[in-house]
């Protein structure tokens, strides 16, 4: 946690926040902050600054809070990926966040497990707290957007041609002869595959609507790792 995420209700008066569990667990045993010491704090959506902890006990924690910057700026890039396995998940949206996605998307595909979209990980509340550790990691405050889209064909069909208009198309693919654009600065969709790679005819709907298939080499990787060393590629 390099950075407190404050939320609206955390604050008792116009500068002042009360908080409990998570956070000030965080704060004592892993900042091992004391009173008087200062911490990067943020409100979601809003400026990041500093917090000057003005009382601690084994309870809470109160911080006197003074905003003065804007976050950190987000990527032009909007994440679509077909559902991993629900202990991957939360690391894709928080690292995904973390490396400053606008906007995630969580797609249905052929070869993702039905049982998958059962998971109480796409609970709102998780795929809500996911993003928040992404946010807090990257010293950011500005939650990226995130849908999910539980069926592949229509959302292929007449979503992703809205979502990706006037951005640039790729499809990871580790099969794809093109390799990865590096060092774009224009707006980019990016789709990335389930653990058991994309079908032949979900490369080709993709394909139809204007993504290219790209690959960083033959070495199959796995969606945290792809995903990551897609976007520093892209852009970092
Ligand atoms: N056996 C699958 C591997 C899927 S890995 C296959 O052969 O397609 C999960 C996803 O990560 C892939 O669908 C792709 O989007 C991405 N990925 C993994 N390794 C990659 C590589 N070398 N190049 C491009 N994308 C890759």
């Amino acid at each position: 946690m390099n950075l407190v995420l404050l939320l609206p209700e955390d604050f008792i008066s116009e500068q002042h926040v009360r908080l409990t569990g998570r956070r000030l667990e965080h704060i004592v045993n892993v900042h091992r902050a004391k009173l008087g010491d200062t911490l990067r704090v943020g409100v979601l959506n809003e400026k990041v600054g500093r917090g000057l902890i003005t009382a601690l006990d084994n309870q809470t924690v109160e911080i006197e809070v003074s905003l003065e910057q804007e976050p950190p700026p987000k990527l032009p890039l909007t994440i679509v990926v077909a559902l991993p396995r629900p202990k991957v998940l939360n690391r894709v949206i928080a690292s995904a966040t973390c490396l400053g996605a606008s906007r995630m998307i969580i797609l249905n595909a052929w070869k993702v497990e039905k049982s998958y979209w059962k998971s109480l990980r796409l609970s709102e509340a998780n795929l809500l707290h996911q993003r928040i550790i992404g946010l807090e990691q990257a010293g950011d405050t500005v939650l990226p957007k995130l849908y999910l889209a539980r069926f592949f064909a229509p959302f292929v069909q007449n979503e992703l041609p809205v979502i990706a208009s006037q951005t640039l198309r790729l499809v990871a693919h580790p099969l794809a002869i093109v390799p990865c654009p590096a060092c774009i600065i224009e707006p980019c969709t990016l789709v990335i595959g389930p653990e058991g790679g994309f079908i032949p005819n979900e490369i080709q709907a993709l394909e139809k609507i204007g993504f290219e298939p790209v690959s960083l080499g033959t070495r199959t990787l796995r969606t945290e790792t792809a995903m990551a060393a897609l976007i520093g590629r892209l852009y970092l």
